[in-house]
């Protein structure tokens, strides 16, 4: 656990915790996969998450604690290995209540990082239903928390720490581009075709098939799976204690 987040335990309510407990173990399948040890510093991983994260939505729905918790809670996910604790340049998340559009296209979107304004937007129902059927990869909160960390990465002239080991990343770029052409010449198993897109794409899709799919995941694309293990220091086919 970072020192930021060590101290931070110090000054987590058990109240919040409790809550936090209730809303996970009610919703997200990989927490109430962990030991009872993983799961208190899972906890302490969301709640710090939230509190460096604002919230916004439509004037007239209303965002509740538990959704925050759950969207959070995705991003605990992929990070759980890391030393990442926190988004650095993403410092809002916008919840909508139904799908939605851009002025200037048509196109409808469920969920969009846009770093153009620094925002991510989730459809909330949409995030739900990631959550309830936890065995389909997909999830969109995952998958948008993987654009995030990407973008967040590729930025230059950081000056902060990069989230995926320069090496791992490049490992995994390197089945990651074998699995693209796979995709697109058709001979595709076990991760969505969506992935085909572009590289970025390709790498929520994994994200997705990793925490929801881990085992067909693991046995049709051993190498892709492997590379995505080393990259996040966690492998799912131990659900109770998945860290390296
Ligand atoms: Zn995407």
């Amino acid at each position: 656990m970072l020192i930021s987040q060590k101290i931070y335990s110090f000054f987590v309510f058990k109240s919040s915790h409790d809550f936090c407990h209730h809303v996970l173990s009610e919703n997200n399948a990989y927490y109430t996969g962990l030991r009872l040890s993983c799961q208190k510093k899972f906890r302490i991983k969301t709640l710090y998450f939230l509190n460096n994260i604002d919230f916004d939505s439509d004037r007239n729905f209303k965002v509740e604690k538990s959704m925050k918790i759950l969207i959070a809670s995705a991003f605990a996910q992929i990070t759980f290995g890391l030393k990442k604790d926190k988004l650095k340049v993403f410092k809002l998340i916008n919840i909508t209540p139904a799908p939605y559009s851009y002025s200037h296209s048509d196109l409808i979107f469920n969920g969009d990082t846009n770093f153009a304004t620094k925002t991510i937007n989730l459809c909330w129902p949409v995030v739900k239903a990631g959550f309830e059927v936890s065995d389909n990869a997909l999830n969109l909160a995952i998958h948008e928390f993987g654009h995030a960390i990407i973008l967040e990465d590729s930025r230059k002239n950081l000056r902060y720490r990069r989230a995926l080991n320069v090496k791992a990343f490049s490992r995994w770029k390197h089945f990651a581009l074998i699995k693209l052409e796979k995709i697109r010449a058709k001979k595709n198993v076990v991760l969505r075709d969506y992935g085909g897109t572009n590289i970025m794409e390709l790498f929520s899709v994994c994200l997705e098939a990793f925490f929801e799919n881990s085992h067909q995941f693991h046995e049709k694309e051993t190498n892709l799976y492997n590379s995505i293990v080393e990259l996040l220091k966690q492998d799912l086919r131990n659900k109770q204690s998945p860290l390296l």
